[in-house]
Order: C-alpha cells, then structure tokens, then sequence
C-alpha cells in the first residue's frame, strides 16, 4: 500500500485542540475520507460536530474505534492506558494506532500492555505545536504547518504502519522526525515540561502572597510572555509530570543548581558572574530566534 493513501476512516478520541486540529489538517488535506469523534463530553463532540470538524461521534472508545483504519489518541496522557484497553479489542485488521501525548516512554510502556499482540500496530507520536488554550474550539487546521512532528517507534514497530503515519503528518503540513522514546522524554522535560513548570510556580508563588493583588497590578509585559504557558490545562500538565517523574526531577534537579549559583552571584554582588550568564543566555536566545519574524 502506498504510504500516502488516505486513511478511510480516521478515529480521533479526545477532540480537543490537538485532536481537533489533527482531524481539520486531515480532512483539509484529504489524509481521510471520514472523521469519528471520540470524548467524554457529548456536548464537546456536538459542538466539534457543528463546527466541521468531525463527521459523527460516540463517547464509547471501543465502538468509536471499531471499523477505523488510523485511531488517534489526542486525550491526556493519563487517559490512554485506559483507551487503549477499550481499544486494542476492536482493531479492525490492519488498522493502526497512534497518540500525539507529550511524553512517549509511559504511552509506550501502556501500549504494550494493553495491545498485547497488536503493540507493532502502535506508532507513538507528538506534535510539537500548540498553545495555551484547550478544547475542539481552539483547534486551527494550519496547527501543524512547518512544524515538526517526533515519531517514537520501538524495535517491534511495523516498519509499514510508521512510513504511513509519517506520510499523514507531512500531508497535514508537519515535518517528522524520529527519536527514541526514552530519549524523547530527556528531551521534552528540558525545552517544555521544566518552563511550564516554572510558569506555573511563579504565578502560583506570587498568587499566594498576601500582596498578590498589588503584585498582579504592576505585572508588565515581560512577566505577561513568561507566564503565558501557565494558563495551559492542568489536568494534561498533571498527567504530563505523573508521566515523565523521572526526567522532569532530573531537569528540576540541574535548574535548581544553577538557580542557587545565580542566587550566590545577586547576594555576594558578583557582576561579573551575572553578566556572564545573561550574556550567554542572549547569545543562546538569539540563535535560537534567528530567522523568526
Ligand atoms: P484539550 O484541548 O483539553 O483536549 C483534550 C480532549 O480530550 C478534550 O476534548 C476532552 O474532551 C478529551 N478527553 C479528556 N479525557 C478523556 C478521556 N478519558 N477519554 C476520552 N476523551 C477524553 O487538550 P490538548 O491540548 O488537545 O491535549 C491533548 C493531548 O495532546 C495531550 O496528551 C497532550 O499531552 C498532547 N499535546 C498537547 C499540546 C498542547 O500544546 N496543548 C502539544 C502537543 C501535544 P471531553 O472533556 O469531552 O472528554
């Protein structure tokens, strides 16, 4: 079968932002040629529904996925052990399943107990692009353009199940590449879950001060573009960190460090020790940013 066939039916289970834009960028793409919602809430699915973006819905997993050739989990990752219970059963044969969770090594580990036989069916991804803001009515069909997609297959992966969900992410505009899952998570706990949490803790530590009120008023600009990603969900970041406790205590762990050396610096009045590390810093920012608009 040719990688870039169309999947005839897409089942996406939690149609949310990432769920929601995954099934816009498909059906805009013509990667299917139907979309089956899939979530807890009707209410969520009607409106998803009614804004185009899925064809029909259940709130059941398994008759949702039953006769779909590509299911998609898009709900928190603390969910999917549980979905993929319900769905491994109902696999049409050949049907292949993937996630776009934000940690890879428990989606992985749950996969394999849940599926059983049907594991190499499973293609682990995650695409990195998002925002701050949830659910089907955030959902932007262009989400994934230019950005870049991780692909975390194992060993016992179907070579052919990954070359097709590769193929689907690059016709909904992402790039794709690959990385080991353990790898994956190292990474992901450094360049996104360490800043959400640090978001997170900052707005939570100065919310709790009895001055918070006065704080709150003189907040700028800067402290507004720090802190945007602390208004993220906090039951997926909940799951995020239950899910990747080990690499996310290693990278608080190095930050901690270096927080307590640039505490060292401000209180002996060490300049040189200061200036040293915002030079770097910005030099590191501007590379990074090189480029962007
Ligand atoms: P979201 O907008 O809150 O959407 C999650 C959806 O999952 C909701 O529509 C919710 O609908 C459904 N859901 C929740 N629990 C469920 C369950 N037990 N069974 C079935 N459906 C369930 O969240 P999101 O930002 O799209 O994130 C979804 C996934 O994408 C997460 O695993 C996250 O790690 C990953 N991700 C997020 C980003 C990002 O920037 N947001 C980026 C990359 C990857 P109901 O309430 O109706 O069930």
């Amino acid at each position: 079968m040719d990688s870039a066939e169309p999947f005839e039916r897409l089942c996406v289970i939690g149609v949310g932002l990432i769920g929601g834009s995954l099934a816009r960028a498909a059906r805009a793409a013509g990667a299917c040629r139907e979309v089956v919602g899939c979530g807890r809430d009707p209410a969520h699915l009607k409106r998803a529904q009614a804004l185009g973006v899925i064809g029909h819905y259940e709130t059941d997993p398994a008759r949702a996925a039953a006769g779909a050739d590509l299911v998609v989990l898009a709900a928190p990752v603390g969910a999917c052990a549980a979905l993929l219970r319900r769905v491994g059963p109902v696999l049409a044969e050949g049907a292949i399943v993937s996630d776009v969770g934000s940690v890879k090594g428990a989606v992985v580990e749950a996969a394999r107990a849940a599926l059983g036989p049907r594991f190499p069916a499973f293609v682990p991804g995650h695409p990195i692009a998002g925002t701050e803001h949830s659910g089907v009515e955030a959902s932007r069909a262009d989400l994934f353009r230019g950005r870049c997609t991780v692909l975390t297959p194992c060993a016992e992966t179907d070579a052919a199940a990954v070359r097709r969900v590769s193929a689907f992410w690059k016709a909904c505009g992402a790039q794709v590449v690959e990385m080991d899952p353990a790898h994956h998570d190292t990474v992901f706990a450094a360049v996104s879950h360490l800043p959400h949490l640090l978001a997170y803790t900052l707005v939570d530590w100065m919310a709790q001060r009895p001055d918070a009120a006065e704080l709150f008023d003189f907040a700028g600009g800067g402290f507004r573009d720090f802190t945007r990603i602390a208004s993220s969900d906090p039951v997926m970041w909940r799951d995020i960190c239950a899910a990747n406790a080990e690499a996310i205590t290693t990278v608080l762990d190095g930050f901690r460090a270096a927080l307590d050396r640039l505490r060292a610096a401000v209180h002996g009045g060490d300049g040189a020790a200061l200036e040293a590390v915002f030079r770097n810093a910005k030099a590191a920012r501007e590379r990074l940013t090189d480029g962007e608009s």
